[in-house]
């Protein structure tokens, strides 16, 4: 109902409807007052022939207010008549006692004149009564004309204030309409220009207004994707910084003969080289993921035999750090359609996070099926995720130890963006649960293999 061709259709009507009333108003008050007018007119004229055939046949003004009196029509507008003779001396009108008497007033209202054998004996007056205020004899006699022109000029007269009424009150609601239009058209010249994170007000419930909260989410992502990208070159330059250095300080060392070749210094120096490699090949999966083009091997595979091939990797490394590590899915859990090196990717990184933030426990790798989902969980009892830290987990180079660099242990702060976009490719989701202090869990919600899948 709020919507905005219902708006428009609404305003339309408003001016329609406003415009046709004004006209039936502008002529219905003129036409009742033109038409009065041609009434008393047609009276006016009727009374002067009268008193003009009166004059005739009684060769003079005598007894003419006797004459007035009995005849009905002049009697139904008594109070309205005025007749003077030729020198403005009043024959009837001001009640008897002035009869004879000069006009009493300044000036004499306009009246027609009484005309016997082309000779004029007199004026009659019909004064305008509540009904024809506006009532003044006209110069030529035609009032069915008078009557026809006037009622047009009317019509017309309307037809104008009304046109300019309509263009006043629509162009007020289509400016009222088309405001917030202008508006973000205004803040999307200025999103143009460069200033990115513009916010409209949004005013209305309407199509505009769900453009208007769109393009605030649109300008809101756009800004963090802004401030994101800057972060992560500022992030990849810091984290390509610290290796080099390291290897510059050696070959340097080495070139100059300051430092003796040992196995010690090459095994350091290979390992940061290696090191750089996984951080290049990292960012290069995350490109590939950002333009669509991750390839995957997708094949039907057993959820189950994922998590246990991954759980065999690192049992080695929880039983030296005293944890236990067990793997927990039924054997008849349905296949997912993925790419096996790819999802063991995620599942690597997922427990080696585990391994590297549980000091006492278990890390357990579970499957089940969820309706149309297999759910891969993997649960440690580490020392969790702060609250206002799990929305930023899976961001580029995010670490919750900021001051931990991968020069420390090795990481780049990559493993979960990498795993997000792996599992997102694989029209997945991953999500992760924690309480600090008990532990965390990451959970990855893969569809089930249907069989034309593999078309
Ligand atoms: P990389 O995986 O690229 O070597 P990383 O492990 O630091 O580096 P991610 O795997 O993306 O990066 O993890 C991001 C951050 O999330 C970690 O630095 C850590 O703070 C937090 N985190 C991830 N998994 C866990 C976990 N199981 N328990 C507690 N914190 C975790
Ligand atoms: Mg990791």
């Amino acid at each position: 109902m709020r919507s905005l061709s219902f708006k428009l259709t609404l305003a339309f009507l408003i001016v329609g409807v406003a415009g046709a009333a004004l006209v039936a108003i502008i002529i219905g008050v003129r036409t009742r007052a033109e038409f009065n007018t041609f009434v008393d007119t047609q009276l006016h004229v009727e009374m002067v022939d009268a008193l003009a055939n009166y004059y005739e046949e009684n060769s003079g003004w005598q007894d003419v207010s006797t004459f007035i009196h009995k005849d009905s029509a002049f009697r139904l507008h008594d109070a309205r008549l005025i007749l003077l003779d030729t020198n403005n001396t009043v024959l009837y009108g001001f009640g008897p006692d002035n009869d004879g008497k000069p006009y009493p007033g300044d000036r004499i209202p306009p009246g027609l004149p009484v005309e016997v054998d082309g000779k004029a004996v007199g004026t009659f007056i019909l004064q305008p009564d509540n009904k024809t205020e506006s009532y003044t004899p006209p110069e030529v006699y035609s009032p069915e004309e008078d009557f026809l022109r006037n009622v047009n000029t009317a019509a017309l007269a309307s037809a104008g204030i009304a046109g300019l009424f309509a263009l006043a009150l629509g162009s007020l609601l289509a400016r009222n309409l088309t405001k917030p239009i202008r508006e973000l058209t205004a803040v999307t010249q200025t999103m143009a220009d460069g200033k990115l994170g513009q916010q409209v007000e949004v005013r209305t419930k309407d199509e505009i207004g769900e453009l208007a909260t769109s393009f605030n989410q649109m300008s809101h992502d756009l800004a963090d994707a802004s401030r994101q990208r800057k972060q992560m070159t500022a992030d990849i330059a810091h984290d390509l910084r610290t290796p080099l250095t390291v290897l510059r300080g050696y070959t340097e060392g080495l070139k100059k003969g300051s430092l003796p070749g040992s196995e010690k210094l090459f095994t350091i120096m290979h390992e940061e080289v290696i090191l750089l490699q996984h951080l290049v090949e990292d960012l290069r999966t995350l490109s590939l993921a950002d333009a669509g083009e991750l390839t995957l091997n997708k094949r039907a595979i057993d959820p189950k035999a994922l998590l246990e091939r991954t759980g065999l990797a690192y049992i080695m490394q929880a039983e030296e750090k005293g944890l236990q590590l067990r793997v927990e899915a039924p054997a008849n859990l349905p296949a997912i359609f993925v790419d096996g090196e790819r999802m063991t990717q995620v599942l690597n990184n997922l427990v080696s996070n585990a391994l590297r933030y549980t000091n006492s426990g278990e890390i357990v790798l579970s499957g089940t099926a969820v309706s149309d989902e297999i759910e891969l969980r993997i649960t440690d009892s580490g020392v969790g995720i702060a609250a206002d830290e799990l929305p930023h987990i899976f961001n580029r180079f995010y670490r919750a130890d900021q001051s931990r660099h991968r020069t420390v242990d090795s990481t780049s702060g990559l493993g979960l963006a990498i795993a997000k976009a792996i599992v997102e490719a694989h029209e997945g989701k991953i999500t992760a649960v924690s309480t600090p202090g008990e532990g965390t869990t990451f959970i990855i919600s893969l569809p089930r293999y249907v069989r034309n899948n593999e078309s």
